[in-house]
Parts: C-alpha cells; structure tokens; sequence
C-alpha cells in the first residue's frame, strides 16, 4: 500500500495525517452572534504556504540549459536521449569495474563496488556520489550549487542503512553497466524471445517496453541501481513481479523514504505514457536531495522534472509521437 500523499495544496499546511486538523469547512457556525464590541482583524492573516508554488517557480525558471555531461546528476537519459558510448568507460572488453580483472578504463575512479552485505552480486558498482555521497568526487556533482552530500547522508547506502534499521533488509540486484554490459543486457532479453519462437520483430517490441538499448539507460550513469527485498529468512527475492516487490514492506518503506536521500524511483506507476517504460518499482537514480523532494512534493516523475527545470524537450521523435495521435499528418501545413 502507498503512504498516503497530500494532493491538495490547500490542505498541504494543515498536514494530511492531522484527521482532526481545524478546516473552514468543519467549524461549526457560532450560536450567537458576535458582540459588537469585537472587531473583526484590521489585516487578513497572512496566506498559508502553498506548496504547488515551489512546483510553478520550477517551471517559470526553466531557462537553464539542459546539462550535457553525463557527470551531471541531472542529466537526462531516455530513449531519445543517450549518453555518450564513450561514457564513462571506451574498453569494449570490460564489463564492469569489479570484475575480477578489470580492463584500463578511463573515468572509473568515482566507481566503487558495492559492500557485500549490499550486494546481489559482488561485480556490481555504483558511482561513489550515489553510494558514498559524504564524497563527491567531481565538482560537477551539485545540484543547486550545494554538494551533494550537503544535506547529511544521501545516497543508496544510507538509505540501506536506514532500512535495515527499520527492519527491512535490501540488496541492490544491478547497478552500474558499462555500454558493452547495457548492450548485453538487452540482447540477452531479446535472445531469451527468440528461443521461445517469438519473431525478432515481436521480441524487440517487448523488450524495448522494459529494457533500455544501450547508450539509453539511466544504469550506465553510475547514479542508478535496481533494488530488491530479502525475506525474513535472508532469502533475497529473487522475481520481477511488480506488485510483489512494490508491496513489500521494505519497498514500500523505499518509496516512501528514497526522496530524503536524494533518490527517485525512475519509472512509476502512474507515468508509463511519460517515461514510455513499464512500471518498475525497483529501479532508482539518484538526483540529489533538492531535486527528488521537489519531485515528491509536485508529483512528477523525471521526465516531468527535468522538462520543468529545463523547459519542454525539443520535438523529439519519442515526444512528438507521444503527443500526436497515431495516424497524424505531420507534413507542414501553410494556413
Ligand atoms: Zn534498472
């Protein structure tokens, strides 16, 4: 079950979770009536905070250009987007910075291995902002020109650790892939359809509804990882089934709690039309604090952050066929 969030802004300062909270609406009339000698207040009591506002601010102020470095937290990846190939490795033989022997590789030195006691499989790595984030490593890793690590500790590790001590054990099953890894990835799903008799035109729809080509997936920022729930007998679940992991009670503890560490879960229920990915409530990047408490609050996804912060995306081939119906005419039109 998901915690209950306060969609009205009117209702934001009251506090949803305050039942008995005063409203105009629940203040009964008074029985007689006022004496005269009581003034009304010369000044209307000032107006209540109104949350939204810091959701329409974000939108009047997309003037900033959208960041081109992958280094960037607030880079945006989907699948018209792509990060680099070269980015942030150019061997085409490693897979991954804690495979056992390791191919040079440049831009590595931010990755670290993920902790054991954290790790589904010990090879995978994170970038050390999104892990470690007391350290940024690079100074392009701000957001809002604070570091990142500014608001106490963020990042995948604190949030585990917050986890744990709330009873519920997590385990990240992926996180980062180099573009060789991302690349291998999605032919392995392609190749599994293949096997079961699909057509290759059949296995390359579905998988591309939940699987990324490689230069498109928020894994190869090194910010992301997929996360996954052990059981009470430390058994590590081990499926895809999106309503088993999302009602856990560790990830319903994760999307509860993920913003106060700076994370967001990618690709939500309610925004599959926007991401163009299916639902998957295990998968989550993180942006920093700023940027996922403003998400949380506004109710937007990535998609919808980044376009408010940075101004609409251009007339990309995904968007522009999200917005028009199938069929429509796209040829110039002289009115
Ligand atoms: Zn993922």
């Amino acid at each position: 079950m998901r915690r209950a969030w306060c969609p009205l802004a009117s209702l934001w300062w009251l506090g949803c979770s305050a039942p008995g909270a005063p409203s105009a609406a629940a203040t009964p009339a008074p029985r007689e009536a006022a004496p005269a000698t009581v003034e009304a207040p010369r000044e209307a009591a000032p107006a209540p905070p109104q949350p939204l506002d810091a959701c329409e601010e974000a939108r009047r102020a997309a003037s900033a250009p959208r960041p081109t470095d992958p280094d960037d937290l607030l880079f945006h990846v989907n699948r018209a987007r792509a990060i680099p190939a070269e980015y942030p490795v150019s061997s085409t033989s490693i897979w991954s910075p804690c495979a056992p022997t390791p191919a040079p590789a440049k831009r590595t030195d931010d990755l670290v291995c993920i902790p054991a006691r954290y790790s589904y499989r010990n090879r995978e790595a994170l970038r050390s902002v999104a892990f470690e984030s007391d350290a940024p490593s690079s100074p392009s890793l701000t957001h809002d020109g604070l570091p990142v690590g500014r608001a106490g500790k963020v990042g995948f590790k604190a949030l585990m650790d917050d986890a744990a001590a709330a009873g519920h054990t997590l385990t990240v099953r992926s996180g980062f892939r180099a573009y060789t890894m991302q690349s291998a990835t999605f032919s392995g799903w392609v190749a599994a359809e293949l096997a079961q008799g699909r057509s290759r035109e059949y296995a390359l729809r579905k998988v591309s509804a939940s699987s990324a080509r490689a230069g498109h997936s928020e894994h190869q920022l090194g910010t992301t990882a997929d996360l996954v729930f052990a059981r009470a007998n430390g058994a590590v679940y081990d499926g895809w089934a999106q309503e088993t992991i999302a009602e856990s009670p560790a990830m319903t503890w994760v999307a509860a709690n993920a913003h106060r560490f700076g994370l967001v879960m990618s690709y939500d229920k309610d925004h599959e039309a926007i991401t163009e990915y299916v639902w998957e409530p295990w998968h989550y990047r993180f942006v920093g604090v700023a940027a996922a408490d403003l998400m949380k609050r506004c109710g937007w996804t990535t998609e919808q952050y980044l376009d408010a912060r940075y101004g609409e995306d251009g007339p990309s081939p995904v968007k522009r066929a999200r917005r028009e119906p199938a069929g429509a005419d796209h040829s110039p039109r002289v009115h």
